[in-house]
């Protein structure tokens, strides 16, 4: 029986892995920061047998009225993601599985991937009306990405959605790829008609480097972007903020 969570996004601590019924988790905390709460990780072992995996120490999590009615999110090909009914007595979430193969993802969210991330804003550049801009780099290096549909013109309003400031919400990501789907379909009458009215300037991920790392609310270095709208500082830590704000200052022009 093994544990893995050497991958993008991977997040967790073995305690102890020496009985199947009672394999016991932690989860790291967010680099630099006190905040945990996003897991994912893989289970290597005999298919077809019942094991009982726990995740200890909730109750010091970012958010532990989370766990209430929580259930873990598992999949097998890392494309479909199914749940799993699971326990919280208030400090320790707990699940039965009987695992159909030998290899098993558990995860808080259904994970968004980096790699899906550019394969969406790549698909949506691909349309006349939108366009694909790096606003610049994280502490990690990654692309801050800036997704534009439309025109700006005199009139029209400039509306900007952004998503994942808080990395380990990844359904906000899952949203953005509807509403660029739909963005992108010239046969959407709604979507149509809201672009005559408005330019929409879309971040579908704030936080990459949080993401990639497996942390649930901060960046590279434990800062939590929601808190720094108000002074972001570009060398500092909270450069996504930065980035985003002064091109949002600028209205359109975003160079
Ligand atoms: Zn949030």
């Amino acid at each position: 029986m093994k544990i893995f969570s050497n991958f993008e996004s991977g997040n967790i601590e073995v305690v102890s892995i020496e009985n199947r019924d009672d394999i016991q988790l932690k989860i790291q905390n967010d680099n630099q920061s006190e905040f945990y709460q996003w897991f994912h990780f893989r289970l290597e072992t005999q298919a077809e047998q019942s094991h009982t995996i726990k995740i200890l120490d909730l109750a010091k999590s970012a958010y532990p009225e989370g766990w209430k009615g929580y259930d873990v999110v598992a999949s097998y090909d890392r494309e479909e993601w199914f749940r799993i009914p699971s326990e919280f007595d208030g400090d320790t979430l707990s699940f039965h599985v009987l695992p159909e193969r030998g290899s098993m993802y558990f995860a808080y969210f259904a994970p968004y991937s980096y790699d899906r991330h550019l394969d969406l804003l790549h698909m949506a550049q691909t349309e006349h009306h939108c366009t694909l801009e790096t606003l610049g780099h994280t502490l990690d290096n990654n692309d801050m990405s800036l997704l534009t549909f439309g025109e700006p013109e005199e009139g029209k309003k400039n509306i900007w959605v952004i998503a994942r400031q808080h990395p380990g919400e990844t359904m906000a990501e899952w949203f953005m790829e509807g509403l660029i789907q739909r963005l992108v379909d010239e046969t959407d009458t709604t979507a149509q008609a809201l672009l005559e009215k408005a330019v929409l300037y879309v971040v579908p991920n704030m936080n990459p480097d949080g993401a990639n790392r497996g942390h649930l609310r901060t960046n590279a270095v434990g800062v939590n972007l929601n808190r720094e709208w108000q002074s972001p500082s570009k060398e500092k830590s909270q450069r996504c903020s930065w980035y985003v704000r002064r091109c949002s200052k600028q209205a359109s022009i975003c160079s």
